[in-house]
């Protein structure tokens, strides 16, 4: 199985296009940020804490 170097083991980020621009996607809550450490820090949080953090999903641009 190939993984993507950018990506660590267990941050599993997907990127979409959303009206031309890329969406950064958390797994955990499907929630979409404009950029990519704002998602890793929200799928690190959703995994390990099995919430969200309020002040990480306010800057979400896509539910
Ligand atoms: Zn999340």
């Amino acid at each position: 199985m190939v993984k993507p170097l950018e990506y660590s083991d267990d941050i599993m980020v997907k990127k979409i296009l959303k009206d031309n621009k890329e969406v950064f996607l958390c797994e955990e809550c499907g929630l979409g940020y404009k950029d990519q450490g704002t998602a890793e820090k929200c799928e690190y949080h959703c995994k390990n804490y099995k919430s969200c953090s309020l002040e990480i999903t306010s800057n979400a641009i896509l539910k």
